[in-house]
């Protein structure tokens, strides 16, 4: 903190600064700088994290969506291929009633 004693706000000279920003490295009174994320930013660097934050979005937006849309549809597709694959590998005797029967006979009748 004694470096910020006698550091000046960048905005006004006549202000001890209160604290530093992280982003320009430049020293600001409690007028100059705000919270943001859980950090004191200034006023100038938060305008610009705020556009950058907007355009990133409104750049990677549609194309996250439209990515999340293919893995979701590529899950489904590997779902229903599995369960398919499963289907077709029951053998035909279980759906005409005699493998349940067998096992159910084993279970009255223990050897
Ligand atoms: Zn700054
Ligand atoms: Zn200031």
């Amino acid at each position: 903190m004694a470096v910020l004693v006698s550091q000046r706000c960048l905005h006004h000279a006549l202000r001890e600064a209160v604290a530093r920003c992280p982003e320009c490295g430049q020293f600001f009174c409690r007028e100059c700088i705000t919270e943001h994320d859980d950090r004191v930013i200034c006023a100038a660097c938060l305008q610009r994290v705020a556009v950058q934050k907007t355009a990133h979005r409104r750049r990677f937006g549609p194309l996250l969506r439209v990515v999340a849309a293919g893995g979701g549809l590529l899950v489904a597709w590997v779902f229903f291929f599995i369960l398919g694959r499963l289907l077709v590998n029951i053998p035909p005797e279980y759906h005409e009633g005699t493998v349940w029967q067998r096992e159910l006979e084993d279970l009255q009748n223990p050897p």
